[in-house]
């Protein structure tokens, strides 16, 4: 099956001498590896298209459900130069790309996560406060995924809390919290900050000026939730299944 879309690239991974493994997040298909032959030898046809970040239209055979469909062609969109030759925008990116690689299940056709994505690059490249920019795609994505928590109430009881329960991923007040796990205090603005976000369009966001005490503050939540409930968790699956693959 011969299969079309349009595509940005999140990583590629060298497999043996010249060839390459791609993930995309892609317009029709979510999350996809494709197998690309031999990009790495001088000539290719593909030529600096499978760079992170690169915006591309891409064909692809084989069953996307099959281990890896092979990439028969990539035709640059936007190539986003400017966003990789920047260390530090670069930088900033590289968290959203990774964050998106371990959020999203692969083969699920959603197109959310890619418009919010081309549109976060898009806004960095013409020049957007970068922060701003990231803390919001953060904060979207983790809504499309199912992984963004409610800031409002105890997830128990429904009492007014400040508390920020982290292996709960959610609000947990001091009567109904067991054990001691460790948490967070929010303040009010910055739950207001959080579900004010969650609720506008990337057009209005450029309209919000955000205080950098305010920013900093919701990074502090937002990214220790990332941390604890999606990047170790994961990792700590991850090592779980390798371990039983040895023993
Ligand atoms: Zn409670």
């Amino acid at each position: 099956m011969n299969k079309r879309t349009e595509a940005i690239v999140l990583s590629n991974t060298p497999l043996n001498e010249a060839d390459l493994i791609v993930t995309y997040l892609t317009k029709d298909s979510g999350l996809i590896d494709v197998f690309a032959k031999s990009p790495r030898k001088v000539g290719s046809r593909f030529g600096s298209s499978l760079e992170p970040l690169t915006y591309s239209r891409i064909a692809y055979i084989g069953r996307e459900q099959s281990n890896l469909p092979r990439l028969i062609q990539s035709d640059i969109i936007r190539p986003f130069h400017s966003l990789r030759e920047s260390y530090r925008l670069f930088s900033v990116l590289s968290e959203a790309l990774e964050l998106t690689k371990r959020i999203l299940p692969k083969h699920l056709p959603q197109r959310g996560p890619f418009q919010l994505l081309l549109s976060l690059l898009l806004s960095i490249e013409s020049g957007k406060d970068e922060r701003k920019q990231l803390i919001y795609y953060k904060l979207k994505l983790l809504k499309l995924s199912g992984f963004a928590p409610g800031l409002q109430h105890c997830v128990r009881c429904g009492k007014e809390t400040s508390r920020f329960q982290l292996n709960e991923g959610a609000l947990l007040c001091g009567d109904c919290s067991e054990g001691d796990g460790d948490y967070i205090e929010i303040e009010q603005r910055i739950k207001g900050l959080y579900n004010y976000l969650l609720k506008i369009r990337p057009a209005v966001l450029d309209r919000v000026k955000i205080e950098d005490s305010s920013l900093t503050g919701l990074e502090r939540v937002i990214n220790s939730h990332i941390n604890y409930n999606i990047i170790e968790r994961k990792l700590n699956t991850h090592e779980f299944l390798s371990s039983l693959k040895r023993g």
